[in-house]
């Protein structure tokens, strides 16, 4: 089971229309929140409270004048809506966040709908037919027939996109080229570097998109930017300011995010065993001068990305302690020397060894030890805890 989202190509009627229903979302949303904090003391249970709220909507607010407009959209809008204010409520009493807030224009948008009964049956190709919501074009193709039950519609930046999730396993390739330990260090000039001496930098393009964030910021930095508390609008000038910022900004994770998806998935694909340093990325995002540079290296996508790749490709995914010297020890002779931060080729004292610095570091890391080792393996969602997989049924024939 795995999830595709999608760019849909939308024209301004229908980019109305998916702005209405995420407003209507978020309208549902909050009105829920407003009711259950009304019926919070009285001594029902949750779900019977839930279902109290859906039927005091549907039954009476809708049928108010005042709320007319709310039958000219989908009903599995407000439907879902209560839904997730429910599993944001499971979410809260199960200790695992605040309760939830109210939704805000400015902050996601997004709605979405379902098929009551049944599933959708999606056509490979560049169409997408939503249950409620009509057929859309997609900028994508959908490759293969399959079908959902779920969608979900969010904004991006000016761009809506369809996300949803179909059952199907990817099927891993059964043969990788490398299979011997693969060291991989997180470098400043380059962005990786694999012990067999494979290095992968970050695109130009990327590079360039920053700095065009930043020439931008600097043009405008003496815009009148509003402040709700003293009652001074933004003006005009400025709104326009930040759709461009929030584009530039979307434009950038874009660009992270295919980088980083098409490397580990080459990574994945070619080599088997895979080892990367433990960093301690919070703790490292807490100091104010490492963070940008952790952000920008995307080391905790990297991890994140291999590891959840791991049962796809049948890859391991490896990590290696934290205090692990892996930038300090000769990758020849094991000896250790102290090593300063900008130093770019490691010269050893002992057996002069000349090797790049972020080389050295990786192929100390591909011939570290076991027992500085442990597996990282992905987190899995409970309704993947649920499903056995297809490898279970196997085992227990025999
Ligand atoms: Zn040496």
């Amino acid at each position: 089971m795995y999830a595709l989202k999608l760019e849909l190509k939308v024209n301004n009627c229908e980019r109305t229309r998916m702005a209405r229903h995420a407003g209507y979302a978020r309208f549902c949303y909050n009105l829920a929140r407003t009711l259950y904090l009304g019926v919070m003391d009285i001594k029902v249970r949750r779900t019977r409270k839930i279902a109290l709220i859906k039927k005091t909507f549907t039954n009476f607010i809708k049928k108010e004048p005042e709320y007319q407009w709310t039958k000219t959209l989908s009903s599995r809008v407000d439907q879902n809506a209560f839904i997730a204010f429910n599993s944001a409520l499971e979410r809260f009493f199960k200790d695992r966040g605040g309760f939830s807030n109210f939704k805000r224009k400015k902050s996601g948008n997004s709605f979405t709908v379902d098929i009551s009964n049944g599933s959708v049956f999606l056509i490979a190709g560049n169409r997408i037919k939503i249950p409620t919501m009509g057929t859309f074009r997609l900028k994508e193709t959908i490759r293969y027939n399959c079908c959902s039950q779920t969608f979900t519609i969010s904004r991006t930046a000016d761009k809506w996109y369809v996300s949803f999730t179909i059952k199907a396993d990817k099927i891993p390739p059964l043969y990788h080229s490398v299979s011997a330990p693969t060291g991989r260090d997180l470098g400043v000039s380059t962005f990786a570097t694999l012990s067999d001496g494979t290095v992968y930098q970050l695109p130009y393009s990327l590079k360039t998109a920053k700095i065009k964030l930043r020439k931008l910021q600097y043009r405008n930095r003496n815009k009148q930017l509003g402040n709700r508390k003293l009652g001074i609008k933004s003006s005009k000038n400025t709104q326009k300011f930040y759709r461009k910022l929030t584009k530039k900004h979307a434009d950038i994770a874009q660009r992270q995010r295919h980088f980083l998806q098409k490397t580990t998935t080459e990574i994945s694909q070619q080599y088997a065993h895979i080892r990367i340093e433990d960093l301690n990325i919070c703790g490292m995002l807490a100091n104010h001068k490492l963070a940008a540079a952790v952000v920008d290296s995307g080391f905790y996508q990297f991890r994140r990305f291999l590891t959840y790749k791991s049962p796809f490709y049948g890859t391991i995914v490896e990590l290696v302690d934290r205090w692990y010297p892996s930038s300090k020890t000769c990758s020849r002779c094991s000896h250790l020397q102290p090593m300063p931060l900008q130093a770019r080729v490691f010269v050893c004292e002992a057996c002069g060894n000349n090797c790049n610095q972020d080389l050295n570091a990786a192929i100390n890391l591909a011939s570290v030890s076991n027992d500085r080792v442990r597996v990282r393996r992905p987190e899995l969602t409970p309704d993947q805890e649920k499903e056995p997989t297809p490898y279970a049924d196997t085992v227990r024939k025999f």
